[in-house]
């Protein structure tokens, strides 16, 4: 019989009500021949609650991060076990499972672990002897037994983990979304949910900041060839299914979807000197202090002094804005000078790469808008442009309609 691993998120299992919505959809699929092996996330908002509850506590994040994973595991405990003895009332045997008994083995990087190894024994063994399996999402258990989990929204993970190790036929995430969609719908009106996208597109919608998925487990369903799907759990469609390339036989649209992230800043170091080391001397101090660096752009020198400008979340542009005044000291910078209130928008598509034009209409319809692009980035199969976070959602809606993804037989360009 084919396995299909269903993981079920915080808002789809929010109440005691939820979670028998969850239980028909796990019997529905039993009953259409499958077996089922179920992942869940904690009840709502609740790993929020415990981490202020840790928050309050008011010691050093960095020096609890055992204990934080101690505290953060134990929400998704609540939920496996509640769904397993609501599955039991409907007449299915359950049985729940931490991430430990099952023997997720991870390493032992607190509060972001990685997994090693998964032992399907028990897995296997219920499988075959009809019971559903109800596993905790984003935990393990490390090599001394330690509990240890994958970071926020780390549920997907274990979710897509147990698909490939079970070479499950599909690894389904339920969501309160119908899938993937073009673009936000609640700042693009006409946004559409998408029938099929690659790996490669989904992986970067996901990183930059399309929430329906987590960015890791996108990259271990691609990895391991798991076919994965996102659907909602609040009614039947079939949501988006997200494949390799090649195993897609519909043709590919140009643009798949924009993504967009709010959560941008940028910082210049004004009157550098063109001299070789420049580029280190300034990132190097900010990579040591755990800040994350997206896009850089350092212009041609016109007289042996160039400028130096790059992108950070927005909640590190404060730290960054203090480190990078000490360097331009250091370095004999004229200034440093910043921006918080911008933002980053993305098309992305794997049909990028067959055609041409598509970044020169993008940069015409920001035009037409009046928008002034700040910084560009591109890839293979993405345009990333930074701009004025007021113009955002204009820009989103332009970009949408004059590239017609509100249209699935959209072919324009
Ligand atoms: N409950 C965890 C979180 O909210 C893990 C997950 O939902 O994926 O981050
Ligand atoms: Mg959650």
């Amino acid at each position: 019989m084919s396995i299909v691993v269903q993981k079920f998120g915080g808002t789809s299992v929010a109440s005691v009500t939820h979670i028998e919505r969850v239980a028909s959809r796990i019997l529905k699929t039993r009953r259409e021949g499958h077996s089922v092996v179920v992942v869940v996330s904690a009840m709502g908002d609740e790993t929020d609650r415990l981490d202020s509850l840790a928050q309050e506590v008011d010691y050093s994040q960095q020096e609890a991060r055992r204990e934080i994973d101690v505290l953060l595991s134990s929400g998704e405990q609540v939920t496996i076990s509640l769904l397993s003895m609501t599955l039991m009332k409907m007449g299915c045997r359950a049985k729940s499972y931490t991430g430990g008994q099952i023997r997720i083995l991870t390493d032992s990087a607190f509060t972001r672990a990685r997994i090693h190894d998964v032992d399907t024994s028990k897995l296997r063994a219920d499988i075959d002897a009809g019971v559903v399996p109800v596993i905790a999402g984003f935990q393990g258990v490390d090599s001394e037994g330690n509990i240890t989990t994958f970071g926020r929204g780390g549920s997907d993970t274990t979710a897509v983990a147990l698909a490939a190790v079970l070479e499950a036929e599909e690894c389904q995430i339920f969501t309160d979304v119908k899938g993937v969609y073009t673009t936000d719908p609640k700042v693009v009106e006409g946004a559409r949910c998408l029938e099929k996208i690659t790996f490669e597109e989904m992986l970067e919608l996901a990183s930059l900041g399309s929430g329906v998925l987590h960015p890791r487990a996108v990259s271990f369903a691609s990895k391991y060839h798991v076919p994965l799907r996102v659907l909602s759990s609040f009614n039947d469609s079939p949501g988006t299914l997200i494949t390799n390339e090649e195993n897609s036989t519909m043709e590919q649209a140009i643009i798949s979807g924009i993504a967009f992230t709010r959560d941008e800043a940028k910082l210049t170091v004004v009157g550098v000197k063109d001299i070789p080391g420049i580029a280190f001397k300034i990132l190097g101090p900010v990579s040591d202090a755990n800040i994350e660096v997206d896009m850089i752009v350092q212009n041609v020198a016109a007289d042996k002094s160039t400028d130096f400008t790059f992108t950070v979340r927005r909640h590190d542009y404060a730290q960054a804005t203090k480190i990078l005044k000490k360097v331009a000291k250091d370095i004999d910078a004229r200034e440093v000078s910043g921006d918080n209130k911008i933002a980053k928008l993305s098309m992305v598509g794997v049909g990028m790469r067959s055609h041409a034009g598509v970044a020169s209409k993008m940069f015409q319809v920001l035009a037409d808008e009046s928008i002034n692009i700040l910084m560009i980035s591109t890839s293979e199969i993405r345009i990333s442009v930074v701009i004025s976070e007021k113009y955002l959602e204009l820009a989103a809606r332009a970009l949408h309609s004059a590239f017609d993804l509100a249209n699935e037989n959209s072919e324009l360009a």
